[in-house]
């Protein structure tokens, strides 16, 4: 079994989910008392969120590409950024590593292309919803096209995220307000929601609706798994 490496605190309530998937993954596969082998380097958020706000990205690269290195030298055989928003730097991160990153785009984008859609809605941070680093190596790589809601929705998803979830609250208000959103992508033609970002799936999940949900943290969490039981 190779050692998953998680770049976590992204928040850490969303890096807990990924231990507890992981680690039941790995259970359900081998059975028994096995569980993950995995190492956790966990930032403080506050001081990312804080340079994101700030548009300091370049910041933000250093402290991840750093963060990647302490991985790999601890043993980590891959990496997994434990955010959607973080894959802005995921190139420059890979480039500075010898061990694979797992982008969980990617993830994401294989399980939409497994369901043969062809356009799918997004919900994240402003960052990955407005931003091209997520919907564009969607498009390019995979020839999904990527909606995302109004301006007006698109501040309530990302204030729920920052406001509420990363920090532990999952509200009925807020869920019923992410239904509505979810229903109004349906309505302009997505035929499924990447919940792309990491913390949503506690909010929201697939019970919640009739279309395709990709949940990134759970989508994330298999590749991990199937990466880390394989012979590649
Ligand atoms: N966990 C979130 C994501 O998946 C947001 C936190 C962040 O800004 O990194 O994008």
């Amino acid at each position: 079994m190779k050692v998953i490496g998680l770049l976590g605190g992204m928040s850490w309530e969303s890096s807990l989910e990924y231990y507890r998937i992981i680690n039941e993954i790995v259970r359900q596969r081998l059975g028994g008392l096995h569980s993950a082998k995995c190492i956790l380097y966990s930032v403080d958020f506050e001081e990312i969120e804080k340079l994101q706000n700030e548009g300091k990205w370049d910041e933000l690269t250093k402290i991840m590409v750093e963060s990647a290195q302490k991985l790999e030298k601890a043993g980590a055989e891959m990496i997994l950024i434990c955010t959607n928003t973080m894959h802005k730097m995921a190139d420059d991160v890979q480039n500075a590593i010898q061990i694979p990153l797992l982008h969980i785009a990617d993830a994401a984008a294989e399980k939409v292309k497994e369901k043969n859609l062809k356009k799918v809605g997004l919900l994240g941070t402003n960052y990955t919803m407005e931003q091209d680093f997520y919907k564009g190596r969607i498009k390019e790589k995979y020839n999904i096209d990527v909606i995302i809601p109004d301006l007006d929705e698109r501040k309530i998803v990302h204030d729920v995220i920052f406001n509420e979830l990363c920090l532990g609250q999952v509200k009925d208000e807020s869920r019923e307000i992410y239904k509505k959103i979810i229903k109004n992508l349906a309505k302009n033609g997505a035929e499924g929601i990447i919940l792309g970002c990491t913390e949503i799936p506690l909010l929201v999940n697939q019970k919640d609706f009739a279309i395709p949900i990709f949940d990134t943290t759970l989508i994330h969490s298999i590749a991990a798994v199937d990466y880390a039981l394989s012979n590649k």
